[in-house]
């Protein structure tokens, strides 16, 4: 048996899918046969040509045509008269002079004035890294059409792949790398299906097809599992479900302690379609819309009208709660090809979220008009990510206020009420939370931020893992002074970060007083039933203990204490 890190409570049966990113080496050797290479190149071309026109078979509307203006550079000859020069002249092989080849039409788009062919460059990129593979005879796994019962298996899922998932066809997840708080873990979370991270060198233990179970609690893999351990799982599953259908009498009850503290559990989504799973756990709003997968999930930047839709679908389904999205996240762990961003050394510290927007404002607009366009359809409210300064909330609300002028002007109706608020998930943030919460209308605390940030822990990093901890007292301090910052101001503080849902973080959160929980659609029920549990008074008690613990091994344990002695 081998084993990780379980982070998403379920068991999974099924096939693995390797999820390889062989980089093919390169060298610069040369043929003997000019003429057969030429014709192996010429022929690896026409597959990648022929499977991008079958891709676009398959696509309408602006995806298709992208695809279509994709598909004429590829077949222009321009792209590939340096590569055929370079093995019918040279005598290299049709790797190397593929590589060189295409850089060279690369560098050339890349010193182009105009900004929408300069960023051709990535599309020349990918169609070398396509025809080298071909030539390599390696083959790449199309993630949106994976077979029924797959576990996916990979070294890392970055952000943009997950994106890119069908997850219908998915019963687990295995990573060699990644962490609890990276996007393919929360994603996983929010659709209920099974995972396991931090499993040393599970590419070269698992093959591809390689039957497997996994227990995403535990963090068990059983690769080719006899029938005994299969039927142990299938009576485990079965428990899971018990218990997942004892929870739903907490769908229509309220957060509220057992001395009447009454609080809100919302829900976090990252598409429309969560919804469904938000309103079927009893979400009493949204939280956190994290906007950015809107854009991740597209070859282009999304339209104004395709995010008013995306948006006003999200407001409808709400049926008149509050709905919390966040404006354009992007960066650090999440890059948007066609923005191209750039590299970065310290990607999670650079030029990401509102800082973007704030410097590239036609992109913030587009975003602000659409959401204030769909503000007509619910209660809708919206929220700032990773805001460091004061300075950074008065100019993104000079541009709300731009935004709400062009409106009128076209005569495009809007609720004038939006409530703008800010994410609290940069220390800066926290220890200036009073000032802030004069500029706002709530906050909401990112707490996988707010700890990689507070304690120069990568959220994402697994080597230094066992560092990255809400109990650190340092966070749970910085927790304190933001909830007390918005009070003073009277406005509400939330938190989105996956802390609010651990339930021995809760009574911490109640004690300290947070309005609104906001979590994985899965997690709604559970919190509420331990928020029910809890008396407001004593978790206050608790806090006042806890603050004047100096380790997270401490908190950490008295919490979990705690939380055994009333459950
Ligand atoms: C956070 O940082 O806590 C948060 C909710 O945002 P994200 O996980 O999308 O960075
Ligand atoms: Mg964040």
């Amino acid at each position: 048996m081998l084993k990780g890190k379980g982070i998403s409570i379920g068991i999974g049966i099924g096939n693995a899918k390797l999820l390889k990113k062989e980089e093919v080496e390169i060298t610069d050797f040369k043929v003997e046969n000019k003429e057969n290479e030429l014709k192996y190149f010429k022929k690896c071309l026409e597959e990648v040509i022929e499977d991008t026109k079958n891709v676009i078979e398959k696509l309408s509307g602006t995806e298709a045509d992208i695809m279509n203006a994709y598909l004429m550079l590829l077949q222009d000859e321009n792209l590939y008269k340096e590569t055929e020069k370079l093995i019918k002249e040279d005598g290299y092989n049709s790797a190397y002079a593929t590589k060189i080849g295409f850089e060279g039409v690369e560098k050339i788009f890349k010193n182009m004035d105009d900004e929408y062919m300069k960023e051709r460059f990535s599309d020349i990129e990918d169609m070398k890294k396509r025809v080298i593979n071909k030539i390599a005879n390696i083959s790449e796994l199309d993630l949106s059409n994976l077979p029924e019962n797959t576990i996916l298996v990979g070294k890392d899922i970055s952000t943009s792949d997950t994106a890119k998932l069908n997850l219908k066809n998915i019963v687990g997840i295995i990573i060699e790398n990644g962490s609890e708080n990276s996007h393919v873990s929360i994603m996983a979370r929010t659709h209920e299906i099974p995972a396991i991270v931090g499993v040393k060198d599970i590419l070269k233990e698992i093959n591809e097809n390689n039957r497997l179970a996994i227990n995403g609690e535990t963090g068990e893999i059983y690769n080719n599992p006899t029938q005994e351990q299969i039927d142990e799982l299938k009576n485990l599953q079965k428990k899971l479900m018990e218990e997942k259908q004892d929870l739903i009498k907490y769908k229509d009850k309220g957060s509220i302690t057992k001395d009447g503290f009454k609080v809100e559990v919302y829900a976090n989504i990252g598409t429309p379609k969560d919804m469904i799973k938000a309103m079927e756990n009893g979400a009493e709003g949204i939280g956190l819309f994290r906007s950015e997968f809107l854009y991740m999930d597209s070859d282009s930047m999304p339209t104004e009208e395709e995010q008013f839709n995306a948006y006003k679908n999200v407001l409808e389904n709400a049926k008149g709660r509050q709905v919390i999205i966040r404006t354009l996240d992007i960066g650090g762990d999440k890059n948007l090809k066609y923005l191209n961003l750039g590299k970065e050394d310290n990607p999670f510290l650079g030029y990401r979220a509102i800082r973007i927007c704030l410097k590239e404002p036609e992109i913030f607009k587009i975003q602000l008009r659409a959401l204030y366009k769909a503000s007509n359809y619910g209660k809708l409210s919206i929220m700032l990510p990773m805001i460091s300064s004061i300075n950074e909330i008065r100019k993104a609300k000079e541009i709300i206020e731009e935004v709400k002028k062009e409106l009128k002007l076209e005569g495009t109706k809007f609720d004038n009420n939006v409530k703008v608020g800010i994410m609290i998930e940069i220390p800066s943030a926290a220890i200036m939370a009073e000032e802030l919460a004069k500029e706002c209308d709530f906050f909401s605390i990112g707490t996988n931020d707010l700890i990689q940030y507070t304690l120069a822990v990568e959220r994402g990093n697994e080597k230094i893992s066992g560092l990255y901890t809400k109990f650190n007292p340092a966070v749970i301090k910085l927790i304190k002074m933001t909830i007390e910052g918005a009070h003073k101001s009277n406005i509400f503080c939330g938190m989105c970060g996956e802390a609010a849902c651990d339930e021995r973080f809760i009574p911490i959160l109640i004690g300290l007083g947070l309005d609104e929980f906001s979590m994985n659609p899965t997690r709604i029920l559970s919190a509420r039933k331990m928020i029910r549990k809890l008396d407001k008074k004593e978790c206050e008690k608790i806090v006042e203990e806890i603050l004047k613990m100096n380790t997270s091994e401490e908190i950490k344990e008295k919490l979990t204490e705690y939380v055994k002695k009333i459950n």
